[in-house]
């Protein structure tokens, strides 16, 4: 497996695929890696002969300096499951070649995506998102990049920037992989203590709860979010950032939920922010009772 940091490099090692007539396929990741991040390098190897994994807290998509400086850092045991999992080569930029000085150029996803749930949390959020996925993709050239359901809003921005741009990468999306209690994986969850841990599980059992409400005929959207929010009231210090039934036809929110929407929210646990959703058609989550 190769390890890359320059800019240069990398976009050596990709041309090399190019002219060997390789698929290339391109997980970007913040590293702190967990099973979630593994099955996306797995999906990638099936859609592609080399897979890139890149690994870098990009500081443009944080909107709170604490949480950029608390984001953990895992780079050893990052590169073992990369090596693990038959990752091709690692690339780990560098901000002072990402952001040198002087740098000024920001791409902006304007309109109902990134008007709601964690573009209003997170000012800039996206914004930083976009830019970096842009600026990755641009080295590594990827045919096909993976990214994971678990960020939907994230999915749903990054693919209307790289068809608006002509960026010409596919970009595939995967299931979210859970903890077998419901809790989805996250590099963040590293952050909590037991305690705090077991407080995480009302976020996917308050939104479990709602999807079964609504499956029982409930559709008010707003009888769905108090179904949630009640069920966090449960979890002490469990605090509801957003909660909001958003249709994917348009991404809009909904008064009334049908089919077509997801049940989506983001909670702060002790000052650790989680966000997950529920189709409200699909899968249940599996939460485990007490
Ligand atoms: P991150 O390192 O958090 O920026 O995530 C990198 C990629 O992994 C993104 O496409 C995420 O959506 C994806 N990801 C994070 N957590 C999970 C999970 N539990 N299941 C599947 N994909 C995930």
């Amino acid at each position: 497996m190769d390890v890359i940091a320059p800019i240069a490099d990398m976009r050596q090692w990709s041309r090399q695929a190019l002219i060997a007539g390789k698929r290339t396929a391109f997980v970007p990741t913040m590293g702190a890696l967990h099973r979630g991040h593994i099955s996306l390098v797995e999906k990638a190897r099936t859609l592609a002969d080399r897979v890139v994994v890149s690994i870098y807290v990009n500081p443009t998509q944080f909107d709170n300096p604490e949480d950029l400086a608390k984001y953990p850092q895992t780079l050893e045991a990052d590169l073992a499951m990369c090596r693990e999992a038959g990752v091709d080569a690692v690339w780990t930029p560098q901000t002072a070649e990402m952001y040198p000085d002087g740098y000024c150029s920001f791409i902006d996803v304007v309109g109902p995506l990134t008007d709601k749930l964690c573009a209003v949390a997170r000012p800039g959020h996206f914004r930083g998102v976009c830019t970096v996925v842009a600026k990755l993709l641009g080295v590594v050239r990827p045919d096909v990049a993976v990214f994971g359901q678990k960020d939907l809003q994230q999915c749903l921005v990054v693919s209307r920037m790289v068809g608006d741009l002509n960026i010409g990468t596919e970009i595939i999306v995967a299931p979210t992989v859970r903890e077998s209690d419901g809790l989805a994986m996250s590099s963040r969850n590293r952050r909590l203590s037991p305690d705090q841990r077991a407080r995480a599980l009302g976020l996917p059992r308050g939104l479990e709860l709602a999807r079964q409400a609504y499956r029982a005929g409930q559709v008010t959207s707003l009888k769905l979010i108090e179904i949630v929010a009640e069920e966090l009231l449960v979890h002490e210090g469990v605090d509801l950032d957003y909660c909001d039934v958003v249709s994917l036809k348009g991404f809009k929110e909904s008064e009334f939920a049908d089919d077509a929407c997801v049940l989506a929210a983001a909670v702060f646990v002790d000052g650790v922010r989680l966000i997950d959703h529920v189709p409200l058609a699909g899968q249940s989550i599996p939460v485990k009772a007490d």
